[in-house]
């Protein structure tokens, strides 16, 4: 997969990672199901991949206008909102890199960028959506530090850990975090747990927005 976005020194800058993000205007966490990738107005959009146009158009007042191409090889799709404009027809066939449009803030949008998704199935959105960073290639390869800052283990059992990941940008680089607790005398596993970031309701009880259901659309 190619960077959806060309042209600058800025443009594999993210403003807004996938995931839950902290809204101050409307007081809740809600769920961001793509990337931000902050661009001037009428910068060329890419199609990561080889596929086929599946939709040109508004998905809702949040996406504005957006393209949904299919990628058969890959078998899910990617989406690009917030558009300008569009420079291709539904069912036109695609190359890798061509570009599918021009970025704009049409629709719920208060920065000019491009909003990417991946969507692993066309329906039950966003629980279909997945980090894109998983799956982009990135414009430059980095290797995150990772730092413990603070550990806290207070008798009898109490314990807490914090780390801190410094990446590059401003991305979720961190997809799970696996916890293994062994007894010392033996090197049995006494609990074994992973936390998939990725999964949507794997977060916790701060990012669920009160009230919320599922099938309910969710802000973009
Ligand atoms: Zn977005």
């Amino acid at each position: 997969m190619v960077w959806p976005i060309s042209g600058g020194a800025a443009a594999d800058i993210i403003s807004s990672p996938f995931g839950p993000r902290w809204q101050a205007s409307r007081g809740h966490y809600e769920y961001h199901a793509g990337i931000d990738i902050p661009a001037l107005q009428d910068t060329p959009a890419h199609v990561v991949a080889d596929g086929v146009v599946y939709k040109v158009g508004w998905l809702s007042v949040d996406s504005g206008l957006a393209v949904i191409v299919y990628h058969a090889a890959l078998g899910y799709y990617t989406a690009y909102l917030h558009l300008n404009s569009a420079l291709v027809a539904k069912d036109q066939a695609l190359t890798q890199g061509q570009v599918i449009g021009l970025v704009g803030d049409s629709g719920t949008t208060d920065l000019m960028h491009l909003h990417f998704e991946i969507r692993l199935t066309s329906s039950d959105y966003p629980a279909c959506t997945r980090n894109p960073m998983g799956y982009l290639r990135r414009p430059e390869a980095s290797v995150p530090a990772i730092q413990i800052t603070e550990l806290q283990a207070r008798p009898p059992y109490s314990m807490t850990v914090s780390v801190v990941i410094t990446a590059s940008r401003q991305e979720l680089d961190v997809n799970q975090v696996c916890m293994t607790v062994q007894d010392r005398m033996t090197g049995a596993i006494v609990d074994d747990q992973m936390i998939d970031l990725n999964r949507r309701f794997a977060h916790g009880l701060r990012s669920a927005r009160p009230g919320w259901h599922p099938a309910d659309p969710f802000p973009l």
